[in-house]
């Protein structure tokens, strides 16, 4: 029986960049309540993962004690959170930050491929928002910004060859980085090696597991997708297209552990 579920977060718990759906939040505090250790790996910051998962955790009344079994990787599991029921609040575990003439260059990177090729929205984006973000352990790129809506985002690039065409030219500028489609109109810039691998191999050392333990869902597990690295480890992996097809897996899960 695996011990531990992860998740990719966008299109795998939620509809990209939203919070959870409130059938998805009642499945996973019934995963929490059953000591299943939940382990949502993302590329969002910190702030993204209390907004999108754990507000609608506590909007659905999951309790300080099934909070100690949800353990937030955040920026692809560069950064890991714990929740401490004493204080109420969250401890980073660790973070590995990119140096700031890292973040330069990659921004630069991404911000010339994506201009030269006619990919560069600026003036799409609704105030204050941006399209390149340091998010510490990653350069994240989203075409439209943070605060697009839903549908424009999805209408952007359904067969990523858009972010193909940027992720070339932007390897070719700045080699020295791995670049990785996600999302629905994300790149994500990181040091070679700082992906969902890097994140799995530390949720293995920080929670005592082994690769069997371990069952993972994400949507873009294809080669190249930002799910594949996780995939490659020999990690049993369930691919789905949405979190609906996530809560038919979980409600088959949950439903065998009621038995
Ligand atoms: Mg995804």
């Amino acid at each position: 029986m695996k011990k531990v579920l992860s998740f990719d977060v966008d299109q795998t718990l939620n509809i990209a960049k939203t919070p959870i759906p409130d059938e998805i939040a009642d499945l996973l505090i019934r995963c929490l309540k059953n000591n299943l250790q939940i382990c949502p790996i993302s590329g969002q910051k910190f702030d993204q993962f209390l907004v999108q998962i754990v507000d609608p955790l506590k909007n659905r009344g999951v309790s300080p004690s099934e909070l100690k079994n949800l353990h937030l990787f955040v920026a692809q599991g560069t950064q890991y959170y714990r929740y401490n029921p004493d204080q109420e609040d969250w401890t980073k575990i660790y973070d590995y930050p990119l140096k700031e003439e890292e973040v330069k260059k990659i921004t630069e990177a991404l911000e010339t491929a994506a201009k030269e090729l006619g990919f560069w929205e600026a003036d799409k984006l609704k105030d204050g928002d941006e399209i390149i973000e340091n998010r510490l352990s990653q350069v994240t790129f989203s075409a439209l910004g943070q605060k697009a809506g839903t549908k424009e985002k999805y209408a952007w690039d359904p067969d990523c060859k858009k972010r193909e065409k940027i992720v070339e030219k932007a390897k070719a500028l700045a080699p020295e980085f791995d670049y990785e489609i996600g999302g629905t109109t994300s790149i994500n810039a990181i040091k070679p090696g700082m992906n969902k691998k890097f994140g799995m191999e530390n949720l293995l050392k920080q929670l005592s597991v082994e690769k069997s333990d371990v069952l993972y869902f994400g949507d873009m597990t294809q080669p190249g997708g930002n799910d594949y690295p996780v995939v490659k480890m020999g990690i049993d992996t369930i691919t789905v297209r949405s979190h609906e097809d996530t809560a038919f897996a979980l409600r088959g899960i949950l439903g065998f552990l009621s038995k």
